[in-house]
């Protein structure tokens, strides 16, 4: 008989938001395999939960993912939990759960709360389709190529930002959609909760130069891409298909691409490519 791994949701902040299944599976598997078992520990404490917990994070490397394997293979229950939030999603339980896949072992999801569900869901933008981008890039390259792609689509999109981070990412977003709503979702569930509104350029000019702390999720609807109104179709056409060839799109596919979105000749934009233009 092979153990069961549960994925267990545990809360973003406010404890009140922990589930009574979770409390009873946590009570009941035989390890807790935890990505800081110093945090998790206060959450056992508070729920009076005195199963023992093991540390499984993203320097855990294979060999944690073969020890935790081998107690399911001995038939014992593992429940995965993360710091906060439903683990699997933008953390190293991801890896876990498919090693367990590949091994036919059962997965057992017990959810609780999300901070990207939680911020789409109190933003007001269309929830019917969204695209979830995870952690935005570093490089401010790869993040103005990702938030470029992101006003493009057809979805409103959501993403985690460290708060270190989030003034530049903003600024960029501001760059590519100055009049573009946006929330950004800080510390949900928690005392100093705030969820603040506004245009790219609101949000971008309120928080330069300030110093951001706290969890943030931003949320933005599909559009608003702007583009100076002088500006030439073909150049912008041009400026997109090189964004797409740097994503890893053949020189023929990204020109394609970009002459599909914006209306220019696809011939004179994969020949201003090749021109080096
Ligand atoms: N696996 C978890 C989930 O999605 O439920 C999240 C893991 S991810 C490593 C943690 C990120 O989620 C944080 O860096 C922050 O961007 C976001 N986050 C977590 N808790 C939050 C909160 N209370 N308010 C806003 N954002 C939060």
């Amino acid at each position: 008989m092979l153990g069961t791994l549960y994925i267990v949701g545990t809360p973003i902040g406010n404890l009140e938001d922990m589930t009574a299944r979770a409390v009873r599976v946590l009570r009941e598997v035989a390890m807790i395999a935890a990505e800081d078992t110093r945090v998790t520990r206060k959450l056992l404490a508070h729920f009076d939960i005195h199963t023992p917990a093991m540390s499984y994070h993203a320097h855990s490397g294979p060999g944690r993912i073969a020890e935790v394997v081998a107690l399911l293979r001995e038939g014992k229950d593992v429940a995965l939990v993360s710091d906060a939030g439903m683990p699997g999603i933008s953390d190293p339980g991801q890896a876990l759960v498919a090693a367990c896949v590949t091994e036919d072992i059962p997965v057992v999801p017990v959810p609780g709360p999300s901070a990207i569900v939680a911020a789409l869901a109190v933003s007001g933008f269309n929830t019917d389709r969204f695209r979830f981008l995870g952690f935005l890039p570093r490089s401010k390259k790869e993040r103005r190529a990702l938030l470029r792609d992101s006003l493009l689509g057809a979805d409103t999109c959501a993403a985690y930002e460290a708060p270190h981070r989030v003034t530049d990412a903003l600024a960029d977003l501001a760059d590519l959609a100055p009049d573009h709503p946006v929330l950004l979702a800080r510390e949900l569930t928690k005392k100093f909760e705030e969820l603040k509104r506004g245009t790219a350029r609101d949000l971008a000019d309120m928080l330069a130069g300030a110093e951001v702390r706290g969890e943030i999720v931003l949320v933005w609807p599909c559009g608003g891409l702007q583009t100076a109104p002088d500006e030439d179709p073909l150049a912008r056409a041009v400026a997109m298909a090189s964004h797409y060839r740097e994503d890893g799109l053949s020189t023929k596919d990204a020109a394609a691409r970009a002459a599909a979105e914006t209306g220019a000749s696809r011939r004179e934009v994969y020949q201003a490519l090749l021109n080096g233009v």
